[in-house]
């Protein structure tokens, strides 16, 4: 046995005090206050009487190399060298001194991004891998994010909404997910269609009975071959069985379609989390600009922004005028699909981060 042990790799997040801009880290934990002077900037203003200025700056968030370098260069050129991203993919730089601010906006529009994203706007759609990293999206979230942003390009710019509204796509209805004000989700309609000839080859058959969260797939043999089945009455249509094993086939042009939820919202000092509910299903999974689910989500904003009182998130102003009324202010059909009839339902109801048995 070695004397000595490889020490082991963190592979965590770096430090990130050596990435700050320097008011930054010489303020650290003592800003006094701070203001919105436009749409796209903030003003922070320390106890030390040091100002800083953030810009904030729309991305496509899947970035090529010259696109980040582009972006690092107007850094260079135009902010104090500095810059970060937010975890809804903007891009922020900073500087010290308010007469580097318009020069710098000018920059940022010359080289065809937008400036927005604060306070009571549309900040930029979150979105998950998609298919550049992940193995079972029925759709490329990212898609639906760019045609998406192209329709909301003045909500992002401006401060129209109520109060902030947080939009996510998500390419399956059941891992990374999206929770937000809005959220576009992929909706499996159908069990998956196995195709016996493949799976013992290609799968390791206990991994996939493990990994369906309903125990809806069994061990079975089909034409002297060991397989699969599927029990369609209690399968739920997640998707979660694909990756495992491809042969479990359930994307398709017909049957995967997106579902709209809205009212998702983490819990902070004021308030507790709120889940999320489905307001339409069945949507087209409609590449390469998805015109019905843009349709809707625009129809949703609208009754927001005209029904909601200042400061009320969606989940809010749903709470205020309830369920009925939004489905009549939005124009959406209340149909069978809303109400949850799955088996399961006693416990989904009450899986909430603060109820507990
Ligand atoms: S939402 Fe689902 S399909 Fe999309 S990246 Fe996450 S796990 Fe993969
Ligand atoms: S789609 Fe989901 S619920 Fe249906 S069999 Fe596969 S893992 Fe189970």
């Amino acid at each position: 046995m070695a004397d000595k042990h490889r020490s082991p790799i963190e592979s965590g997040c770096p430090d990130a005090f050596q990435y700050m801009h320097p008011v930054m880290r010489k303020n650290y934990g003592a800003w006094k206050y701070h203001e919105h002077p436009r749409p796209g900037v903030l003003r922070h203003v320390g106890y030390s009487g040091d100002e800083i200025w953030t810009v904030r700056v729309g991305t496509q968030r899947i970035l090529d190399i010259f696109t980040l370098r582009k972006l690092c260069d107007i850094g260079d050129e135009f902010a104090d060298g500095y810059i970060h991203f937010t975890i809804r993919s903007n891009v922020e730089y900073m500087v010290a001194d308010e007469a580097k601010v318009e020069p710098l906006i000018k920059a940022i529009e010359d080289a065809g991004f937008i400036v927005g994203g604060t306070k009571n706007s549309v900040t930029m759609i979150s979105h998950t891998q998609g298919w550049l990293h992940c193995d079972i999206p029925g759709t490329d979230a990212s898609g639906v994010v760019k045609s998406m942003m192209d329709e909301l390009i003045d909500e992002f710019r401006e401060n129209n909404m109520p109060n902030r509204v947080h939009i996510t796509t998500s390419c399956c209805q059941i891992n990374c997910g999206g929770q937000g004000d809005i959220a576009i989700n992929v909706q499996h309609t159908k069990p998956p269609k196995i195709n016996h000839d493949l799976v013992s080859n290609v799968c390791e058959r206990p991994s996939v009975v493990a990994r369906c969260p309903v125990a809806a797939i069994r061990p079975a043999m089909v034409n002297g071959k060991p397989s699969l089945e599927v029990d369609e009455k209690k399968c739920i249509c997640c998707g979660a069985c694909f990756p495992p094993c491809p042969p479990m086939q359930i994307n398709d042009a017909e049957h995967t379609k997106l579902a709209i939820w809205v009212g998702g919202n983490h819990s902070n000092a004021r308030g507790k989390p709120t889940f999320q509910k489905l307001v339409a299903a069945g949507i087209p999974n409609n590449p390469p600009r998805w015109p019905e689910a843009n349709a809707i989500v625009k129809r949703i904003l609208k009754a927001y922004k005209e029904g909601a009182k200042d400061w009320e998130r969606i989940n809010d102003w749903i709470e205020r005028i309830g369920w009925p009324r939004f489905f009549e202010v939005t124009n959406l059909p209340f149909t069978k699909y809303h109400v949850d009839t799955w088996r399961g339902a006693r416990n989904s109801l009450n899986a909430s981060t603060h109820i507990r048995f």
